[in-house]
């Protein structure tokens, strides 16, 4: 259970984050949605604790982790361009997260060996990301943020960059690890299909603060804010 008690973010005088609260239940898929700029990623990387906030607090249970950094969180993190490290091939690229923990080699090779094949990208271990499609390269980004195996996944647009067809099927292939997992998510993204398709719950943001939070049919059918329901598509 991940909790936003009172979160602002100020850059300079700019109030990116402005008073949010949410919890984020035990195994759940939230979404967050909303326009460009409205400042779902800062939420996101302030859950990352890439940022720290100006004022509030976050909590992973009851543990307080607000003062933490990322690699005290136990979460996994694909970024928005979902960036693969060049120089190592697929293999290093999900290793590095557990040789950084000092992990024994063999719990490593077991442990990549295993998340590459819930990701169909086992055949792929020996090659470098420049010789990867979008899709793949998508997958092995997933990959290396599962194999710590975190209680927290943040996914920040991590479908955009792929075509309608393959969009559709890691869409559905994520949402199948998700719940077989049963990690706790926060899946940020502008697009109000894929919220609706995947959501457990969708949180709508604009110019930082959190409008609705509701399942795809509250947000959807019961908008509290005409901006909500002409974001979700379905205007008054
Ligand atoms: P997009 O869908 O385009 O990725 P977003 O909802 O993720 O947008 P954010 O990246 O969170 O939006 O940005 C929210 C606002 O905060 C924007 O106005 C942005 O310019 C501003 N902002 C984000 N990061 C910084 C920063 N490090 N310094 C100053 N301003 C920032
Ligand atoms: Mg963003």
């Amino acid at each position: 259970r991940i909790r936003l008690e009172n979160i602002v973010k100020k850059f300079g005088n700019f109030i990116a984050l402005d008073n949010i609260n949410l919890e984020i239940k035990d195994g759940e898929f939230m979404a967050l949605l909303g326009p460009s700029g409205s400042g779902k990623s800062t939420l996101l990387y302030t859950v990352a604790g890439i940022y720290k906030p100006t004022s509030g607090r976050i909590y992973f249970d009851e543990r307080d982790v607000t003062e933490l950094p990322p690699k005290d969180r136990n979460i996994g993190l694909v970024f928005q361009n979902w960036a693969l490290y060049p120089h190592m091939t697929v293999y290093k690229n999900i290793a590095f997260p557990l040789e950084l923990r000092k992990a024994p080699k063999d719990e490593i090779d077991e442990k990549v060996r295993k998340v590459a094949k819930m990701l169909h990208i086992e055949k792929l271990l020996d090659r470098y990301p420049w010789q990867l499609s979008g899709g793949q390269q998508q997958r092995v980004a997933i990959a290396r943020a599962l194999v710590k195996e975190p209680e927290v996944l943040l996914l920040d647009e991590p479908l955009s960059n792929l075509d309608a067809l393959l969009r559709l099927e890691v869409r559905a292939e994520l949402k199948r690890l998700q719940k077989e997992l049963g990690i706790t998510t926060i899946y940020v993204t502008h697009d109000q299909a894929e919220a609706l398709a995947m959501a457990d719950r969708i949180a709508v943001i604009r110019e930082g603060k959190i409008l609705q939070v509701g399942t795809p049919d509250e947000v959807y059918y019961k908008p509290m804010y005409k901006f909500v329901g002409g974001f979700l598509g379905n205007p008054p």
